[in-house]
């Protein structure tokens, strides 16, 4: 058994902004296994703004390959110590239950759950611009089969109010959600979701402050809009504590912000259990990121619900683009293929086994 560390930084086609500040490149750790002869990789690459551990915190763990080979030949699955970020916990997990699916012969969604979906339904992001760049997309991605847009709310609501109605008169048929970043405070947001009501918003995501469960519970008991809780969720207990608050409707998950597969499957119990329905994105991974994440979402067949996992447009250039699996609005999970051929030419080995 082998195990080999890269470092990746790629850049994004136009500056991904978050929280006000521009993010222009990707940068993150790729692992690759080597196992009888085949190749599994997993990534660790923590988002600027959204995970709590910088890319150096990252990397520190990330090689310590002389840890990470005993547990990775465990026969029980890794368990982690308080001081692994999350992404490097959720990169070490990928890797050994990839590794235990191929031992079973089978690909990491299928052997996680025998009933995983072979394709999972994408939405695809819009950010707000000028209106008629806005049409334009929403168009070309309808036309390519997407039957989900998620729009970017937060900055300047009358425009945002117009564009919606309009994409709603285009597009009747069409589901569209919000995503306003904890943009807004209670009052603006109560405004905003009422006014918002008649154009059938299949739910607002993230409309206060990530910690502000009390508001979040409010919206949701004091209009008809259903309520999606992201920056709000990234452990069980934040979980736990959305559900007891009655705060949503919907879980976002981020499974590399989350940690292990386990965190992560823990979290969607609880949320299925309370009647909860669950929405996997990725955090703009590399492609390498992406399949496992997409494997992950199809795992979940209970959820009525796109999946965030159409991101790979935003990279100039990409180890593993994916276009080509995502069709008519679709992930196609099952031609995922377990020991992929990526283009490792742009990635630094920076430690190996
Ligand atoms: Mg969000």
């Amino acid at each position: 058994m082998k195990l080999r560390i890269y470092s990746y930084n790629i850049p994004f086609k136009k500056p991904f902004r978050v929280s006000g500040n521009s993010v222009e490149n990707r940068a993150g750790v790729i692992f690759q296994l080597e196992d009888e002869d085949i190749l599994h990789f997993s990534e660790s690459a923590p988002l600027p703004g959204f995970s709590e551990e910088g890319l150096e915190d990252a990397r520190f763990h990330a090689i310590q390959i002389e840890k990470w080979l005993p547990v990775l030949k465990e026969d029980a699955p890794p368990r982690f110590s308080a001081e692994i970020p999350a992404s490097v916990k959720f990169a070490i997990s990928s890797l050994w239950h990839k590794k235990k699916a191929a031992k079973n012969g089978k690909p990491l969604s299928d052997y996680l759950n025998p009933s995983s979906l072979q394709q999972v339904p994408v939405n695809a992001a819009i950010g707000l611009g000028e209106k008629n760049q806005v049409y334009e997309y929403a168009k070309i991605v309808i036309q390519d089969g997407y039957k989900t847009l998620k729009i970017k709310v937060g900055e300047d609501f009358e425009h945002e109010f117009e564009i919606l109605k309009s994409l709603r008169e285009f597009y009747p048929g069409v589901e569209i959600r919000i995503d306003a970043n904890q943009s807004w405070d209670g009052d603006t947001a109560l405004k905003n979701l009422r006014k918002l009501e008649p154009l059938n918003i299949q739910y607002c995501e993230q409309p206060v402050a990530a910690d502000d469960i009390k508001t979040m519970a409010y919206l949701k008991a004091n209009t008809k809009q259903l309520i999606a809780a992201d920056e709000s969720v990234r452990n069980f207990e934040q979980a736990q504590k959305i559900i007891d608050h009655d705060a949503a409707d919907i879980l976002v998950l981020k499974p590399t912000l989350i940690g292990s597969i386990e965190d992560y499957q823990e979290i969607i119990l609880k949320a299925q259990n309370a009647g909860l329905d669950v929405v996997t994105t990725t955090t703009l991974e590399s492609g390498i990121g992406r399949r496992i994440v997409a494997e992950l979402s199809a795992t979940v067949n209970t959820s009525r619900y796109a999946n965030g996992l159409a991101t790979g447009y935003m990279f100039e250039k990409d180890p593993a683009p994916d276009e080509h699996l995502i069709v008519n609005g679709a992930y196609q999970v099952y031609r995922i293929k377990s020991s992929p051929d990526f283009n490792m030419d742009d990635l630094l080995l920076i430690a190996e086994s």
